[in-house]
């Protein structure tokens, strides 16, 4: 036994060295695609009302990494968060995001589009001029603010939620509004919800998993529709897949969805074809 359990622990740290490696070629490798972000592009993922009209779509970075296959978005941005790349990151992914806001206004909205919100890593939203940062984006590619919503999970709004309250003021007063990202994964807290003015809350994917035959989740899900309600903050259902799983949430009070069912996440050009076409994407 305590031969095998040597063993195992030389894999182990083989294991682990080869992750760090990895990691480190990863954190190279990204020094200088931010440098030729050209290899950095945003896909949009569609949100949707109970009627299926299109109300938003999300951004979602990509990495087009040289000669290597499509990275996990989670993995490269922890990667990038870890080794104080994310600002960069974060600032290309605004700019971005603006620019493509901008193509999207000129060009016929759906009927009751709302917004696209932009994914915004804690690191960045503490940062001390991270206001300054989107608004600057928003003025330089002349994009209407109140169609721009930021997506934070909730241990950004935690961690310094006195400053959180104050830099969500400041958008607030340019008509930016803020979502909560993979809600319920995070803290136990639900104090910062009744102290900060949140509009959505994106109901994490991990409930609405088969939420049309596992009752646990249902009673998850249906108790977070009922603080929205009862806080009046939006619901949004991330990862909705099935029809059926659409339907339970629609039946537990939940109207408005995001998920494969609807749109994987596509990039730009193909969003715009969509909705030239007169439909949502
Ligand atoms: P997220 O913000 O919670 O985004 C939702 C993720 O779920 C996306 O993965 C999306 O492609 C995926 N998804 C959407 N619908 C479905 C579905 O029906 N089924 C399944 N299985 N998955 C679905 P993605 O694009 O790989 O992004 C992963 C995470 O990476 C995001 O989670 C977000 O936390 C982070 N991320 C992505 N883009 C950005 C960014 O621009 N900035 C920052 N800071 N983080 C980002
Ligand atoms: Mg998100
Ligand atoms: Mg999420
Ligand atoms: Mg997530």
């Amino acid at each position: 036994a305590k031969l095998a359990g040597l063993n195992s622990s030389v894999y182990y740290d083989r294991q682990l060295s080869s992750d760090l490696e990895r990691r480190r070629e990863i954190e190279k490798d990204l020094q200088s695609a931010l440098k030729d972000t050209a290899q950095f592009e945003l896909h949009y993922q569609t949100q949707h009302d109970l009627d299926g009209s299109c109300i938003g779509a999300e951004a979602l970075l990509r990495w087009h990494r040289p000669g290597r296959e499509l990275l996990a978005t989670d993995l490269f941005v922890s990667i990038a968060e870890e080794t104080g790349l994310m600002l960069d990151l974060g600032r290309w992914v605004i700019d971005r995001a603006c620019e493509d806001i901008r193509q999207l206004q000129t060009r016929a909205l759906p009927p009751g589009f709302r917004r696209i919100s932009i994914n915004i890593s804690a690191v960045q939203f503490n940062h001390a001029d991270f206001v300054e940062t989107l608004l600057g984006a928003i003025e330089r590619h002349e994009v209407d603010a109140r169609l721009v919503a930021i997506e934070l999970t909730e241990s950004a709004l935690i961690r310094n939620s006195h400053g959180a309250a104050a830099k969500m003021a400041l958008l607030h007063e340019h008509g930016i509004e803020v979502a909560v990202d993979d809600f319920g994964t995070g803290y136990s807290s639900l104090a910062y919800l009744s102290q900060l003015p949140v509009e959505t809350i994106k109901i994490d994917q991990s409930f609405v998993r088969d939420i049309d035959s596992d009752s646990g989740n249902q009673a998850i899900v249906g108790t977070i529709i009922a603080l929205g309600r009862a806080l009046d903050i939006d619901l949004i259902a991330e990862g909705v897949e099935t029809e059926s799983e659409r339907a339970t949430l629609q039946r537990i009070g939940c109207t408005q969805y995001q998920g494969f069912l609807f749109s994987r996440p596509v990039p730009l050009a193909t969003l715009i074809d969509a909705w030239l076409g007169n439909q949502c994407a």
